[in-house]
């Protein structure tokens, strides 16, 4: 099976990509992104995981998103909300973020030779990041298709998932704990549990509950 590059951040969702990669391509290579996020220590686990996974890691820096616009996860002087606004995204949304990434993974890809790349967005717990939606995933594919007039295929294994289901995979992949110990998925930067209360945490200590509960009764 050919070449695979994974769009990587040290977090749950991604890891499990990581992991679901390694038992789909022979080569799995991985891509991560320094873009100003407030917390750099998701970069120091996805250097240490990705190690553990004998996957080459690329880091690069792409400081312009934090100038452009302005968020939660890389102002540090807002608030992360913790509640979700009724009729916007939460201001952890970085807004273009998705698509800036998964066009610079293209470019790298294509520079390496490699058409699959795989990404851990998801629509299942919908958090009202549009560009987590399968409809921009196959819209973006296209786009760079015609952009390079190459044929890239983008895999989006976490799309139709919910947390409790990502958390299956990953035990289904045999990294159940090395997910749950070392990826960083809150946003304020606490590996494992995190700090239970921001939207993220929560979101991840909901869906390992149910999962850990239909274990149980299964
Ligand atoms: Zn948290």
């Amino acid at each position: 099976m050919p070449k695979a590059l994974v769009v990587y951040s040290g977090g749950q969702d991604s890891t499990t990509c990581l992991f679901w990669a390694k038992k789909h391509f022979d080569e799995v290579v991985a891509i991560a992104f320094d873009y100003g996020q407030r917390h750099i220590v998701e970069l120091d686990a996805a250097k240490q995981i990705a190690k553990e996974a004998n996957v080459a890691l690329n880091i690069f820096k792409i400081n312009l998103l934090s100038e452009v616009s302005h968020n939660s996860l890389t102002d540090n002087a807002m608030e992360v909300e913790t509640n979700q606004p009724d009729h916007r995204p939460p201001n952890t949304l970085v807004e273009g973020r998705n698509m800036l990434f998964l066009t610079y993974a293209a470019v790298f890809a294509k520079a390496n030779g490699i058409r699959n790349i795989i990404t851990g967005v998801g629509q299942a717990d919908y958090s009202g990041y549009p560009d987590c939606r399968n409809e921009f995933i196959l819209s973006l594919n296209q786009t760079l298709n015609l952009s390079m007039d190459y044929e890239y295929q983008i895999h989006t294994p976490l799309m139709w998932l919910d947390k409790s289901e990502i958390w299956q995979l990953a035990d289904e992949l045999g990294v159940f704990e090395l997910v749950r110990d070392k990826t960083i998925t809150c946003y304020h930067g606490i590996a494992g549990e995190g700090c239970g209360t921001c939207p993220s945490c929560k979101l991840r200590n909901r869906g390992l509950l149910k999962y850990l509960k239909s274990k149980g009764n299964g």
